[in-house]
């Protein structure tokens, strides 16, 4: 039988941006459009987005390495680390990315933890508008530790 941990999700949330090029002008409208919802919560981004929501939108959001260098990993490995909240990634489904694997593995990894992440601009805003933003949330997330123990001894 699988195990749960809770894990909490605090009235302060950390949220991470992320677009593709083609999506970098809709996520800096976005951005603007929810500024003031945004300015309460703690911001990262992969690098090109994060430095564009800073000099644009004058969002404080900290900024990791570019996609295509890394940065949906560095994202993804923060998840698994229960550092991020929440995801806002505005991918482009018309065209190619040299770092798709990259893309899948976040989707993925945000999908195993339970984080809730918006694909789409309508997406972002029924999450940002929920009234759960300002609340605190508890959610169940596999307890990987008592897996680990159990794999190591039946396998
Ligand atoms: P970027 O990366 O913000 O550095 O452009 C985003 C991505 O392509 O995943």
């Amino acid at each position: 039988m699988i195990e749960f941990l809770n894990m909490t999700i605090n009235e302060q949330k950390n949220i991470a941006l992320i677009a593709h090029d083609g999506k970098k002008h809709d996520m800096l409208k976005w951005c603007e459009d929810n500024k003031e919802i945004l300015q309460k919560h703690k911001l990262v981004g992969t690098g090109t987005t994060a430095r564009m929501i800073a000099d644009h939108v004058g969002l404080s959001i900290k900024g990791y390495n570019s996609g295509p260098l890394g940065g949906d990993q560095q994202i993804g490995a923060k998840i698994v680390e229960g550092k991020i909240d929440m995801v806002i990634f505005f991918s482009d489904p018309l065209a190619a990315q040299p770092h798709d694997p990259d893309v899948k593995a976040l989707l993925r990894i945000a999908q195993v933890y339970d984080i809730p992440i918006a694909n789409n601009i309508s997406t972002a805003d029924f999450l940002i508008h929920s009234t759960l933003m300002d609340k605190k949330y508890t959610h169940q997330v596999e307890n990987f530790k008592n897996t680990v123990e159990k794999r190591a001894k039946e396998l």
